[in-house]
């Protein structure tokens, strides 16, 4: 072990090892993997080794099909054998509605260009002879799926990367961490202490607990699972092949060929926790006591899906433990407020995406860019109040027994809920609001006026709550909507430095004092790191208004870029709340509260000013996100509650009505707005995003300059467009391919029934040469092809006229 290291990684399971093969692989060789014990004796070792490249995110799935690619290059370079069997794998329907299920997301994986077939009953008896198929409606065969050795395939990363110079330094548990002064890490292992520019937490099981070196409570927590091992069965000792991998999603259970028997998982509706707080340091290559109990009800349907089971012994119980996060995907990257830290945990898949974790996460180190839109990984997609126990046990129970569940667009789960509410919780269920959540926050989605109690049925098509939306709808084009906008992030700027470092930090040109802008947000790239609205309330004071859930993420970014003096960053996005209140009556509505003149040249378009609204001072700018004449109204937390009965009450006789998140995205459609993580991500540009109007491409220098400007000069390759596509009962929800005579020309981002325009509305990023010749298209809503085409101009008031009256 030297004195000193670029990079110190802790843990060699077959995450760390990824990290190490990477950071060696593009050319950082002073690296060193640090392991408690031995390679793999964290979950690595007992693992299935299964693995797959489908995935609900495109962006995953295409990094899973990335690790999956990789394997052939690190055997040939290590020499190790990976074990790798490509049998082939098929997830089965067991209902009509998984059916249904299967055949979307057949159609969302031809966007990704991952090809996968629905097979019959039939063939997956041909394909698997061991599963009954009484019962099936048939299954989703994808080729690129198997299973592989855990243990050969740990080595042959951590085999490569030493043929690149990296060090691995086994049995020497990391003790402590310190961070020096100028931001390198002081590691204190059992043989020494070490210094690092960087360290890497990939110790799996233990990740909290190396969390907590550092300071940082990480969502993150072990739960058990099972599977067994059987004896040979007779029917596959007769086989000359191997059998394909099975998922019974409506059985829980996965099945997979062990030499000539077979290897049975189970997910468990009644899961267990184990170690929450990270697994006790002299943890060591164990298992934990079967609960065949507990998993009995699951084994059983497994038994009667694959009967062959119930005449052959039992070889082997396996209950291991991995780890789990909220939403079940890993935690990567740099950690929000400490510099130098970086995850690499929270992995439950770590053969599919292991090699995905690395790649990224070596990427960003060296190049300061993931290289990709992972923020379904990111470690700041979360906030701190994911790592508080009671909200981790919750969701991470939540997500382990729903794995196989069908999980429904309109479908808002109960974990961990409520844990954020506004003043006007109470109030506006009262009212009827029937709520979702967003970064733990509680947003309403739609109004059932008179019902507190109403249920909305989860399913892929219209839903009961479709004429309560088309109300809210109707009420904000004649007369006024009002949607609380506790989901609202919002950050003060401000200090004599304040106009210059947010001229380099945005692309857009900063407003004049007394007026708004919208300001994308770019990296050096050229590609979207935000979409904010900017306004200005002095020379040096601004307030720059994002999305809720982002908060961490862009104060990372926030931080990352803030000069050490003259500028101060304030995030008040639990401090201050408000409504948007949109309509052709909110004028008079908000001129009933204010003796200021909101006449339409008093206070235009895009004006926005610190003024007294029902008694108190109210930060108010003048833009919606429905396309009427509308006005956001900021207050402080403490005053929300009385401003939401005020306006209540300025607004009864002119047909004010509360609206939800529904609504909006209803309302938005009809105009062709774009919203962050469906039209505005990291892999989108301002040229392909209808943003780059908003670029001052001849301002000084900003953050992305350079690619935006070559971008300009090349044209994008892809242009979001608006669909009008022939739909009945559902409406587009994300990822659906958009094609042209049968070829795939591109992807639906979001899609609603626009209630107003009474037309079933996409947006859809297409092909450059498609967007512009507008052929005939065709949109797969779940998974039926639909006619569709480019609308030239937005569905709703494309001059704009009402916005500006
Ligand atoms: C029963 C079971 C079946 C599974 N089946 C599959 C499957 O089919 N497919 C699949 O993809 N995944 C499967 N998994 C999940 C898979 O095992 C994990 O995704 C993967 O092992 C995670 O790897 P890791 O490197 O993140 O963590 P780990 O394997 O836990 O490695 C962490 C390492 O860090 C070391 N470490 C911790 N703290 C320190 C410290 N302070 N100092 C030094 N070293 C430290 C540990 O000793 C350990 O070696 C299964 C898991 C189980 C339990």
């Amino acid at each position: 072990m030297k004195s000193h290291y670029r990079v110190v990684v802790i843990g060699g399971g077959i995450v760390g090892s990824s990290v190490l093969y990477h950071l060696a692989k593009f050319g950082w060789t002073d690296v060193a993997l640090i392991e408690r014990a031995e390679l793999t004796c964290g979950s690595t070792w007992h693992a299935a080794g299964g693995f797959h490249a489908l995935n609900d995110d495109p962006n995953i799935a295409a990094l899973q099909g990335y690790t999956i690619r990789l394997y052939d290059e690190i055997q040939r370079e290590s020499g190790v054998s990976v074990g790798m069997h490509m049998t082939g794998g098929i997830s089965l329907a067991a209902s009509k509605q998984r059916m249904e299920m299967l055949k979307a997301e057949r159609s969302m994986y031809e966007t990704m260009e991952i090809e996968t077939r629905l097979v019959t009953p039939e063939e997956i008896r041909e394909l698997c002879p061991i599963v009954d198929v009484a019962g099936l409606q048939g299954g989703l065969y994808d080729a690129h799926e198997g299973y592989m050795d855990p243990h050969g395939t740990t080595h042959a990363y951590v085999g490569a990367a030493k043929q690149r110079g990296a060090e691995v330094v086994l049995r020497n548990r990391v003790v402590e961490l310190r961070q020096l002064p100028d931001s390198r890490w002081s590691v204190v292992t059992e043989k020494g202490t070490v210094t690092a520019d960087h360290v890497v937490n990939a110790a799996g099981l233990w990740a909290r607990k190396v969390g907590n070196m550092a300071g940082v409570n990480l969502p993150v927590t072990p739960m058990q699972h099972h599977y067994l091992i059987t004896e040979d069965v007779p029917e596959l000792v007769a086989l000359d092949r191997e059998i394909v991998s099975i998922t019974d999603l409506e059985g829980f259970t996965y099945l997979q060929p062990e030499r000539k028997g077979v290897l049975l998982g189970i997910y468990e509706r009644d899961p267990r926790h184990w170690k929450v707080e990270g697994a006790d340091w002299d943890f060591g290559m164990d298992l934990l006591p079967p609960d065949i109990d507990r998993i009995l009800p699951e084994l059983s349907i497994g038994f009667e899906r694959f009967p062959a089971l119930q005449n052959v012994g039992i070889r082997r119980w396996v209950n291991g433990a991995f780890t789990f996060t909220p939403d079940g995907n890993p935690l990567v990257g740099p950690v929000p407020g400490k510099k130098n830290y970086w995850v690499a945990c929270g992995c439950m898949g770590g053969f599919s995406q292991g090699g995905a974790i690395g790649l990224t996460l070596a990427q960003w180190m060296i190049n300061g860019d993931p290289g990709a839109d992972i923020f379904g990984m990111d470690v700041a997609r979360y906030g701190a109040f994911a790592a508080e126990d009671s909200y981790l046990k919750d969701t991470t129970r939540q997500f382990y027994a729903r794995r196989f569940v069908i999980s429904y667009p309109n479908e808002e789960l109960p974990a961990g809920r409520p844990l954020k509410v506004s003043p006007c919780y109470d109030t506006l269920k009262a009212e009827g609001a029937v709520y979702g959540c967003t970064w733990g926050m509680e947003t309403p989605q739609f109004f059932a006026p008179g019902q507190t109690n109403f249920v909305e049925q989860p399913t892929v098509r219209r839903s009961n709550a479709h004429d309560f939306v088309a109300a809210e709808v109707r009420a904000t084009r004649e007369a006024a909507g009002m949607f609380e906008s506790a989901v609202y992030a919002r950050y003060q700027v401000s200090g004599p430095g304040a106009s210059q470092w947010l001229d380099r930090l945005l692309a857009a040109r900063l407003p004049r004092v007394g007026r708004v802008r919208l300001a994308p947000m770019l990296s050096p790239n050229g590609k979207l790191m935000g979409d904010l609205t900017v306004s200005r309330l002095g020379e040096d004071r601004f307030w720059l208004i994002g999305s809720y859930y982002l908060q961490a993420w862009h104060m990372r970014w926030f931080d990352d870029h803030l000069p050490r003096t003259g500028v101060t960053m304030r995030n008040l996005s639990d401090a201050w709340m408000g409504f948007a209140m949109s309509g052709p009556a909110s004028r008079e509505i908000v001129s009933r509260l204010t003796d200021r003149d909101m006449s339409n040249s008093a206070f235009p378009f895009l004006a926005c000013a610190e003024i007294p609204v029902a008694g108190t001072d109210a930060l108010v700018a003048r833009l919606s996100l429905t396309g009427e004449l509308g006005y956001e109204i900021n207050v402080p937390v403490s005053h929300q509650r009385s401003l939401y009965d005020a306006l209540k009450t300025a607004g009864k006789d002119l047909g004010l009505r509360s609206i939800g998140n529904r609504a909006l995205d209803s309302l938005r459609l009809e105009k062709s707005y774009g919203v962050w993580n469906s039209e505005f991500t990291q892999s989108c540009t301002p040229g392909m995003s209808n943003l780059a109007h908003h670029v001052a491409f001849h301002k000084g220098g900003f953050i992305g300059r350079d690619a935006a400007l070559r971008e300009r000069e090349a044209g994008a390759s892809r242009m979001l467009v608006t669909l009008l596509i022939d739909a009945t009962e559902a409406d587009a929800s994300g990822f659906e391919p958009v094609k042209s005579s049968g070829k795939l020309v591109g992807c639906v981002t979001s899609g609603a029934y626009g209630h107003y325009v009474k037309q079933s509305l996409a947006l859809a990023y297409v092909d450059r040469d498609v967007a512009t010749v507008a052929p005939e298209l065709t949109v797969d809503v779940i998974g039926e092809t639909r006619a569709a085409r480019i609308l030239a101009e937005p569905a709703y008031d494309p001059k704009g006229l009402r916005l500006r009256s």
